[in-house]
């Protein structure tokens, strides 16, 4: 479906811009995808030699470095992978990560390699990319996405610092790296939580939950999912253990599982890891015929795989009051207007799934300060905070004093806050102040149809104040 991608993005990008003050030139400059480079390269596997084909997209450097994922598909193509760097300019302007927007794809299957051929293609990829400062800490920062994770970013930023040796910023020429190799805290999770908080801030608007034809809040919300992966587990746990959801229906490659008491996510993520799919899950009735599901009766709709998953055959048959898109773009240009249309309320892709980058661009400025967040004050804290204790407790111990403190408030109290306390509330205060800035164009402004236009108006918007501001 990925074929149009980029197309999709453009109308999209179009109908905002067409509610703007903007000239056709600078109009023009912000849509279009700056360079795409493609590589060929050759790598000796099993005695015989594979021949890779990968991208490296910049749509634009209005700010540099550029941000964006590496993703490892057989889908991967031109089209898909500028589509993808574009949704990243837009997504790093409406969270205020101060990037442009790029995005990387290897046209492969890695599940047909083992680890160690992976970590050859793997090199091999970010040798070429290096090379041409495709990948550099000043000009362009990977991180993962379908198909990669810690293990690719650990392998591509050693292939960096092999080449540039002295580089004392080196460990910021990607993100989402494993802790020991300079990641941060909360990354691994930080898409699927960015989704959770932005589910959270959406039901804190009463005006909005209404739009979306909804009441109360997520406790019993039942949610369908639509794939598995990193984005989509996270997102999944988080709501049903922490938010009281109900995961209702999960879709994966090989089919879809549905139990109206509610999935035991950990479970099934247990299940597909060790098996390859969803079949076979004991307590959920299982169909091969997952697409089917995306139009079950549910009252959140999670699409967290493919993009072009909902679109104009079957848009109109889908029964969801509200979709959040943690996958980028899954929802097409045409379906999201038969969805309008009905009423659905889509929360878009470049505000749902900004906490990826949110996250990266903290362990980018970890790495470019050399030290870890919290480090200098989290004792400094403590000691402040336990004088307070103290001093409560002093009082309480006057015998006209009827109230004593609680061992509950002292111990959440006491504790200062660590790197993974500091990046979940930098990623929380991101969304909220995303979707106050995104809802404040949809609520104001009669002509602005939905979230998704709202937030392309604001991130249109601030990368044009940029390009003013400093020239083309
Ligand atoms: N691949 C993720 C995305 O699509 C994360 C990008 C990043 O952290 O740079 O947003």
């Amino acid at each position: 479906m990925s074929a149009g991608f980029s197309a999709s993005v453009d109308a999209m990008y179009e109908r905002a811009a067409d509610l703007m003050d903007m000239g056709p030139g600078l109009r023009e400059k912000i849509r279009v995808c700056n360079a795409t480079y493609t590589v060929r390269f050759g790598v000796r596997l099993r005695g015989a030699i594979h021949t890779f084909t990968g991208y490296r997209s910049v749509h634009s450097e209005h700010m540099e470095p550029v941000k964006g994922g590496i993703r490892y598909s057989l889908a991967v193509n031109q089209d898909e992978v500028e589509a993808l760097a574009s949704l990243m300019t837009f997504k790093c302007a409406l969270v205020e990560a101060p990037f442009g927007g790029s995005k990387g794809g290897l046209c492969i299957d890695p599940r047909e390699y083992d680890e160690h051929e992976l970590e050859q293609i793997t090199r091999r990829f970010a040798y070429e990319l290096v090379k041409r400062d495709l990948i550099n800490p000043a000009q362009n920062v990977p991180a993962p996405d379908m198909g990669t994770g810690e293990r690719e970013m650990a392998w591509m930023v050693d292939q960096y610092q092999r080449m540039h040796t002295t580089d004392i910023n080196g460990r910021a020429c990607v993100t989402g790296k494993p802790l020991n190799a300079g990641g941060i805290q909360g990354r691994v999770e930080a898409t699927g939580r960015g989704v959770q908080y932005a589910l959270q801030e959406f039901f804190r608007h009463p005006e909005d939950i209404a739009k979306a034809n909804l009441s109360g809040t997520l406790d019993g919300k039942r949610i369908i999912l639509q794939g598995l992966g990193n984005v989509g587990f996270h997102a999944a746990l988080f709501l049903s253990e922490e938010d009281g959801a109900k995961i209702t229906a999960v879709i994966e490659r090989d089919g879809v599982v549905r139990s109206e008491k509610g999935i035991d996510v950990a479970a099934l993520r247990e299940h597909v890891v060790r098996t390859g799919g969803v079949t076979g899950f004991p307590g959920a009735g299982h169909s091969e015929d997952g697409a089917a599901a995306l139009e079950d009766d549910c009252d959140i709709l999670i699409p967290a795989a493919l993009e072009g998953v909902i679109h104009k055959e079957n848009a109109a048959r889908v029964k969801a009051p509200l979709i959040i898109e943690a996958a980028n773009g899954p929802v097409t240009a045409e379906a999201n207007d038969i969805l309008l249309e009905k009423g659905c309320v889509i929360i878009p892709d470049l505000y749902a799934n900004a906490g990826g980058v949110t996250v990266s661009y903290f362990e980018w400025v970890k790495n470019l300060s050399h030290i870890r967040f919290g480090r200098m004050q989290r004792r400094a804290e403590e000691a402040r905070h336990q004088l307070l204790v103290d001093e409560l407790e002093r009082l309480s111990a006057n015998p006209d004093v009827k109230w004593t403190i609680s061992k509950n408030f002292k111990d959440k109290y006491l504790r200062g806050a660590g790197e993974l306390e500091l990046v979940r509330s930098g990623l929380d205060d991101t969304m909220r102040d995303a979707y106050g800035a995104m809802r404040a164009v949809w609520h104001a402004r009669e002509e602005v149809p939905d979230l998704r236009t709202a937030g392309f108006i604001v991130a249109i918007e601030r990368i044009a104040a940029s390009y003013r501001a400093k020239g083309l």
